[in-house]
């Protein structure tokens, strides 16, 4: 029976994390992420907290800016003003949710797209279309990272995305193109998604659709690379964190394939840290 190889993106997000632990203490330039938090979210407030201490791990200065529930667009955009100005900031990001009354996209777009770690500010999806410099979305160069590590060719591989979102699949689809292969990009209207993936040398899910992706959607030996993050309930009371994929059946048929957890998630964290660096030190 076929067994596809468990592409392990803890393991090897440590061995980024590594790297730049090693980049940063070289260097000798600080390097500092600042973040700013709005409210009370209790998601945001563990995000940050784990945050700050892999930031430490690597030599990263990390900074929380907290604003109070009920700020406005001005509070929030003076803020993030202030910091794009600030010399000793060299990243800034902004955890969300935002309040609902702000416009989450017009602020993001305020952040200097030359500390925009996370890469939400168009200005750098743009850059990344023309092949110039700049900082991704970090899901999606996790996504991308995972898919080289198997070692497969890009160049003329037939790669298929599903989920076309502006911080996940769309950015995923553009660096797949970058690397030349073939890119067919797939979202909930498309006609018949199995018919797609079927071709697929390489397949992304990045729907957040729980089972999704079943065993009859894949080419034998494919690459399968499960972006989604869901939680579900498995029993009463008991709930657990799934992907897209069918794990137990698609590793039946794909060559290589991600794990939820430990695949994409870790990998993420590890690419935010990268691009924090590559901020300071560009
Ligand atoms: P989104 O809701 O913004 O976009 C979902 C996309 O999937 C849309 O383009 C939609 O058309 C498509 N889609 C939905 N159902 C579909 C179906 N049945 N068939 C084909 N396409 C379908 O979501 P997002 O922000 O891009 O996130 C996608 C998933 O990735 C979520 O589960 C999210 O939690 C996860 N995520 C993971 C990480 C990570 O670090 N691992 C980071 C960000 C998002």
């Amino acid at each position: 029976m076929n067994q596809a190889n468990i592409i392990d993106g803890k393991a090897l997000g440590q061995v980024v994390r590594s790297s730049i632990a090693q980049r940063v203490s070289e260097s000798g330039i600080p390097v500092r992420l600042d973040a700013v938090l709005v409210g009370t979210d209790r998601a945001a407030e563990i995000y940050a907290r784990n945050q700050e201490s892999t930031c430490a791990e690597v030599g990263i200065e990390y900074v929380l800016h907290r604003i109070p529930d009920g700020a406005g667009y001005d509070e929030i955009a003076g803020r993030v003003l202030l910091l794009n100005t600030d010399e000793s900031v060299t990243g800034l990001m902004l955890h969300l949710p935002l309040p609902d009354a702000v416009d989450t996209e017009r602020i993001q777009s305020l952040i200097d797209p030359a500390k925009d770690i996370e890469g939400v500010n168009p200005a750098n999806i743009g850059n990344v279309v023309y092949g110039r410099r700049s900082l991704v979305p970090c899901t999606a160069l996790a996504a991308v990272e995972l898919i080289e590590s198997t070692g497969i060719e890009l160049k003329g591989a037939r790669c298929v995305v599903i989920g076309a979102s502006n911080i996940v699949g769309k950015p995923v689809a553009v660096l797949l193109m970058r690397g030349e292969a073939t890119v067919i990009s797939t979202n909930k209207f498309t006609r018949d998604l199995a018919a797609e993936t079927l071709q697929a040398d390489v397949l992304v899910s990045a729907a957040g659709v729980p089972g999704l992706v079943t065993p009859e959607m894949v080419k034998p030996g494919a690459v399968v690379v499960d972006v989604g993050i869901n939680r579900i309930t498995v029993s009463a009371g008991k709930r657990c964190t799934v992907g897209d994929v069918d794990f137990e059946g698609v590793r039946e048929v794909a060559g290589w394939l991600t794990p939820v957890p430990g695949g994409v998630g870790p990998m993420t964290v590890a690419m935010l840290l990268r691009n924090a660096v590559d901020a300071a030190l560009s």
